[in-house]
């Protein structure tokens, strides 16, 4: 059997969605693999002597690597999804996505570090960009639940980790509703995207356009008065007619539609 798997970078360190989700660029890592072939894995592209061939399979893998490593493109993303991808069609459809992304965990030599961790002279490891940090770090371990603020339940961290009795609740609730009015106007940001690219699109064209449309949103917002800004952000999960979300949303709607 011959598997050909492609997976695109994607624009997930940018932006609102970071980390989680993100628009697929057109630059594509590719392995193929052959079940018939000579054992073993090899590279070529970017980063291909730092790439790993130690692992042997019992098929032969080779990847076209382009997305490049540890440059905000998700290289790492791209190599677990691909490793699942070729589970899936190796292992047959009878084999869960739940139960491939643990094959894929328990394989990982090492978790995945942030590109924005640094490692101090003393050895800590801190954010290097904590005042400029993403929404979705700023409101981490707390979620929306039933319309408060809550702890998740499912968090990595040890118990320890935040003194959950110091933390300034309403601060973080603001904090969570600027949050979910970004990830509304990302939304709509790649329905846009989406809606007008109709072939394949350079990397510096994209970064262009998405450059150019937060540049303008950042400006309309700016424009704002403070109180509308700051109502807006407060009574953003609003659902009462008197809701300021959808006169923002019509802003923005005419910001993209004027670009
Ligand atoms: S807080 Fe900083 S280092 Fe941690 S995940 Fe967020 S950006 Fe990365």
């Amino acid at each position: 059997m011959r598997i050909t798997v492609r997976v695109p970078a994607t624009s997930a360190n940018l932006g609102p969605g970071f980390d989680c989700f993100g628009l697929a660029l057109d630059l594509c890592n590719e392995v193929f693999v052959d079940t018939e072939g000579e054992p073993g894995v090899s590279w070529e592209g970017e980063g291909a002597d730092e790439l790993p061939t130690a692992s042997v399979p019992v098929f032969s893998l080779h990847g076209a690597n382009r997305i490049p490593l540890a440059r905000g493109l998700g290289s790492s993303a791209a190599a677990a999804v691909t490793g699942v991808q070729i589970a899936r069609v190796l292992l047959g459809p009878d084999v869960q996505p739940a139960s491939l992304s643990l094959i894929r965990a328990t394989d990982e030599p090492a978790p995945h570090r942030c590109v924005f961790l640094v490692t101090l002279d003393d050895g800590f490891e801190r954010c290097g960009i904590h005042p400029q940090r993403p929404y979705v770090c700023r409101t981490y371990p707390a979620r929306f639940r039933h319309g408060s603020v809550a702890i998740r339940d499912d968090v990595l961290c040890p118990p320890d980790a935040w003194n959950i009795s110091g933390l300034d609740l309403p601060a973080w609730r603001l904090t969570m509703l600027r949050q979910e009015l970004e990830w509304t106007v990302y939304a709509y940001v790649v329905s846009r995207w989406n809606a007008t690219v109709t072939e394949p699109v350079a990397d510096a064209a994209y970064f262009a356009w998405l450059l150019d449309v937060y540049g303008r949103l950042e400006a309309m917002r700016a424009e704002l008065e403070p109180d509308v800004w700051d109502e807006t952000v407060r009574r953003w999960l609003d659902v009462s007619g008197s809701s300021p979300a959808p006169a923002f949303m019509e802003r923005v709607v005419a910001v993209m539609s004027a670009g």
